[in-house]
């Protein structure tokens, strides 16, 4: 996503248009009549700006998420600036896979006896493990982000019902 050259926004300003932290789609402006607080046409999330500190805040939203505008893109404004590199992302997937693994691994190399009432067991565990290892993970998303994972999702599915 480019911003357009002709509509500088280096600097958060409530003249400027900026693309959405939430859905990442629609476009953010200063709200008629209400002071430093910008909304989405898109998925209609309200923002409230601290032009002096360049920071946007969720204001409608449980989650205390805000962001750091740099010129080009929305950062999470609990990161600093410090981008977490590619070993976390490994480790995410290792959290969410490996349990999981683990478990289908032992219930495959120790199947149940056929017929047993539990025989189920496993691959529900399995499949719990993995969900919750996810949900795990998307919460540190959140945090470690300031991506809402689930306004987004939210969004995303409404720009698909509106197409
Ligand atoms: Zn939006």
């Amino acid at each position: 996503m480019t911003s357009k050259s002709s509509n500088p926004t280096n600097y958060l300003k409530l003249s400027g248009v900026y693309t959405c932290p939430v859905c990442r789609y629609g476009k953010i402006a200063a709200l008629p009549l209400m002071d430093d607080a910008f909304g989405c046409e898109f998925c209609h999330h309200i923002f409230t700006a601290n032009l002096e500190t360049q920071v946007l805040k969720m204001a409608d939203s449980q989650l205390p998420l805000a962001w750091h505008w740099n010129g080009k893109t929305w950062q999470g404004a609990h990161r600093k600036g410090v981008e977490l590199g590619w070993g976390y992302g490994i480790a995410g997937i290792a959290f969410v896979v490996l349990p999981p693994t683990l478990i289908g691994v032992a219930a495959y190399l120790f199947p149940p006896v056929p017929g047993d009432p539990l025989s189920w067991l496993p691959v529900f565990w399995t499949m719990l493990a993995f969900l919750l290892h996810l949900s795990c993970l998307g919460w540190l998303m959140v945090e470690y982000y300031q991506f809402p994972v689930f306004a987004y999702l939210r969004a995303m599915g409404q720009r698909l019902v509106s197409r």
